[in-house]
């Protein structure tokens, strides 16, 4: 029996992607503890895994609304909170490692200070990414994003202040990219897989790309037309009643059925009365929608594009983020979406109406689909994780 320790960060779409695979290690008959926020308590516990709550040693929950705003924006204060977290975490974690004795840690890629812990007490370590796997040819296809972000972190002398103080209290860590990119001798689980990945044979043979894991739905849609277009703007930057507008005008004579999810920060009376095809939710089962739609308009979070793509729906794309802006342009190089320039009536309505007329759009998006339904899942990512547990102590 092996000791596994996840570590994750506060979101959803970083922990969903891990708990078959939790649940996979567990039900193989190995034990897991998972160091996470209570938000994210209850899921993590069904798994059968020991929760463990960071909540009072993460920096950016104690963050005024002011400087909250400023993580992902300003770099330097960014990797200052991902220090500050890993040091405040430091006394806890090294002396539960010390007591669990772990035979492997597995930690989300933005979950750095799980990295660091293997790295200062000689933990062999599994890195989990649910977005794509990072290195300077993917990066180049990601422009705008990685790529950028890594060449303004690097050119920080405020950057390297705080990498000092991991040293400090020994962490063996030259440069930032130790922690935030993984090297090809980094074993390293993909949520993707190696088609949809951007120059997956770059990468060495210790990345696993396992394919996103779909979770079942909850309920059935009823299709009431022949066409049906799902619009979200995902969970976190939902707050576009414009944009949300912009797409009804759009759709609103086309004589599509339309299922829109618009989150909990606008009101669904914002639309007035609406055509008896059209209805907008706070949320809705998303991959119930899916395995009915013909279209999705989203701002192409990683989860809702592989969502998507898993059911092979073609994408009218509208990134918000510059994580969102590589996953678009990796769709659209593969030629299963369109990605918008601008969001107005007139350019939502004509990529609506290319991608239902030229229909490569959609035996594109069924290739990626079945790359994704051949991969190894959280049965792959299990044999991965063993096999790190394994290597550690050689029969
Ligand atoms: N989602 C859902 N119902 C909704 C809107 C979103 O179930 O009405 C789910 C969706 O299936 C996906 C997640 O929320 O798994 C959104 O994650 P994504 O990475 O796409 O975007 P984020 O919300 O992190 O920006």
């Amino acid at each position: 029996m092996s000791k596994i320790v996840f570590f994750c960060i506060p979101a959803h779409g970083h922990t969903n992607p891990t708990l078959g695979v939790v649940k996979e290690l567990i039900s193989r008959g190995h034990q897991v503890w998972y160091y996470s926020y209570n938000m994210l308590r209850d899921k993590i516990e069904s798994t059968g895994a020991t929760f463990v709550s960071c909540d009072d040693f993460d920096m950016e929950q104690k963050l005024s609304p002011k400087d909250g705003a400023r993580i992902g924006k300003d770099l330097a204060f960014s990797t200052k909170i991902l220090v500050d977290t890993t040091l405040a975490l430091d006394d806890k974690v090294c002396a539960d490692m010390e007591r669990l004795k772990p035979d492997c840690i597995v930690a989300d890629s933005m979950a750095v200070w799980g990295k660091a812990v293997a790295m200062k007490l000689g933990i062999p370590f599994v890195s989990s990414t649910t977005t794509f796997a990072f290195n300077q040819h993917s990066a180049k296809i990601m422009k705008q994003s990685f790529g950028d972000f890594l060449k303004m972190l690097l050119s920080m002398p405020k950057v390297t202040k705080q990498i000092k103080r991991l040293q400090q209290k020994g962490y063996p860590i030259k440069s930032v990219l130790d922690i935030i990119q993984n090297d090809e001798h980094t074993h390293t689980i993909v949520y993707t897989s190696a088609e949809f990945q951007p120059c997956c044979e770059t990468f060495s043979d210790k990345y696993a790309f396992v394919g996103p894991s779909i979770r079942p739905a909850s309920k059935t849609v009823e299709k009431s037309r022949s066409k049906l277009v799902y619009i979200s703007m995902g969970t976190v930057n939902n707050d576009m009643l414009p944009l949300y507008q912009n797409c009804l005008t759009a759709l609103s004579d086309a004589g599509y059925q339309v299922i829109m999810s618009v989150g909990s920060m606008v009101s669904v009376d914002s639309f007035g009365a609406l055509p008896e095809q059209i209805s907008v939710f706070p949320q809705v089962d998303q991959i119930a929608v899916l395995q009915q739609a013909d279209l999705f308009v989203s701002h192409c979070g990683m989860n809702s594009v592989n969502e998507s793509l898993y059911f092979g729906v073609p994408l009218l794309m509208l990134p918000q983020t510059p994580e969102q802006s590589g996953v678009a342009q990796r769709v659209a190089q593969l030629g299963a979406g369109i990605l918008l320039k601008k969001t107005d009536v007139r350019s939502i309505a004509q990529g609506v109406k290319t991608l239902f007329s030229d229909s490569s759009f959609r035996e594109n998006a069924h290739k990626i689909s079945v790359s994704f339904r051949e991969c190894s899942g959280a049965k792959g990512a299990a044999d991965k994780i063993l096999q790190v547990c394994e290597s550690a102590h050689p029969c």
